[in-house]
């Protein structure tokens, strides 16, 4: 089977750590027997600087017919960089949020995992690092308080701002199914973190993702208040497998995942439609500070089209093969200079690509 793959280098060390990602992917076509054909994608200020715009709708194009996307990063350094003196919405940045919108990614998935070679990395007590983690946020990204009706007025003097939280029930149930979805590839537990004793639009989401739960019956359902799920994160990340969430909520409790995991040098993610299409990239930016440098890590590059493997072509028994390679690497002691530590070998962006293809099997 030939499938279509849209890469989006963008800007930065994005080219450097796209490249080895690709030539992942081209080990794990040549184990399955599958075929990629690829299409290079401006986007950012490389499309700013080709066309004058951060996305041109023949991008868009080329992605939408595509069957999946990997993305590098975009974007530059805001104090040097010309980009930067363009109206907003002709900024890199402006290009990433029209493709988001565009092909309607509403399902963001960011993996949280230790490993247990970085240990020393995580912020969080010995006895629970001792334990690892490895869960998986699933964030509704475009509905919400983010996108929902705002203003901001005067009166008698006095001002006021109001922002709209609002949800229907489609909305959450698109999401609630991709959760469930996720959960039956991985340890089949599913955590709704919501704030339903107070919140309308979290009572609403709990009644609509009860009743999805019940076409999951090996998947364990419960929920959570936010400000509980807050504090059990770093108190005990191993109780979670699949988080679900609403969009501010996993703003935040995204981040809070990604922090006590370590560097965000090996933090992948997804953002999913309706289909199994996706848009994959690292959680990092453009790091324009070691740009061209040859020395990025590309591992959140390469566990991105693990995802790519697994979600979007169902090819999980390859998407583990590179999943397990990073591990076998790490355990080997190899390390790009962002997550060096002593006795270690430092290896560049390449040279970690070149070891994680040889362990793919
Ligand atoms: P950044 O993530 O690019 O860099 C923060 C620090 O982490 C830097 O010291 C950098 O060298 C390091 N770092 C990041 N990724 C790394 C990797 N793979 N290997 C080794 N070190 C790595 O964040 P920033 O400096 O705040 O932003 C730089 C640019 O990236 C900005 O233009 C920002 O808008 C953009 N950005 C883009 C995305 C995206 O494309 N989705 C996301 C975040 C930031």
């Amino acid at each position: 089977m030939n499938y279509n793959i849209s890469l989006i280098p963008g800007d930065g060390i994005g080219p450097e750590i796209v490249a080895e990602a690709k030539r992942v992917l081209d080990k794990a076509a040549e184990m399955s027997g599958n075929t990629f054909s690829y299409k290079e994608v401006l986007m950012g200020g490389a499309s700013i600087d080709a066309t004058g715009l951060p996305l041109t709708d023949e991008a868009i194009a080329t992605c939408k017919a595509s069957d999946a996307v990997l993305m590098g990063s975009i974007g530059g350094d805001a104090r040097t960089s010309s980009w930067y003196r363009l109206p907003p919405d002709k900024r890199p940045e402006a290009g990433l949020l029209k493709l988001r919108k565009s092909l309607n990614l509403f399902a963001n998935l960011r993996p949280a995992y230790l490993y247990p070679e970085l240990k020393s990395a995580c912020p969080l007590k010995e006895e629970i690092a001792d334990r690892g983690f490895d869960l998986m946020m699933v964030r509704e990204l475009t509905g919400g308080l983010y996108f929902g009706e705002r203003k901001t007025f005067e009166k008698d003097g006095v001002k006021t701002a109001i922002d709209t939280l609002s949800y229907n029930e489609n909305e959450i149930r698109r999401v609630a199914i991709k959760a469930f979805e996720i959960a039956e590839k991985r340890r089949k537990k599913v955590t709704l973190v919501d704030k339903a004793n107070v919140l309308d639009s979290s009572r609403l989401w709990r009644a609509v993702v009860i009743e999805v739960a019940k076409d999951y019956p090996d998947v364990t359902f419960e929920t959570m208040l936010v400000d509980n799920s807050a504090m059990q994160l770093v108190k005990d990340p191993a109780q979670f497998d699949v988080m679900l969430t609403e969009n501010m909520f996993g703003d935040i409790l995204s981040d809070e995942a990604s922090m006590i995991s370590g560097s965000i040098g090996m933090l992948s993610s997804a953002s999913l439609n309706e289909t199994r299409f996706g848009l994959y990239e690292p959680s990092g930016g453009s790091a324009p500070d070691i740009a061209g440098r040859g020395i990025a890590n590309p591992i959140a590059t390469i566990l991105s089209a693990a995802m790519l493997l697994r979600y979007s072509l169902d090819m999980d028994r390859e998407a583990d093969a590179i999943e397990n390679a990073v591990r076998k690497v790490l355990a080997d002691g190899y390390r790009t200079i962002d997550i060096m530590a002593e006795g270690m070998k430092q290896v560049g962006t390449k040279e970690m690509g070149d070891l994680i293809i040889e362990r793919m099997e």
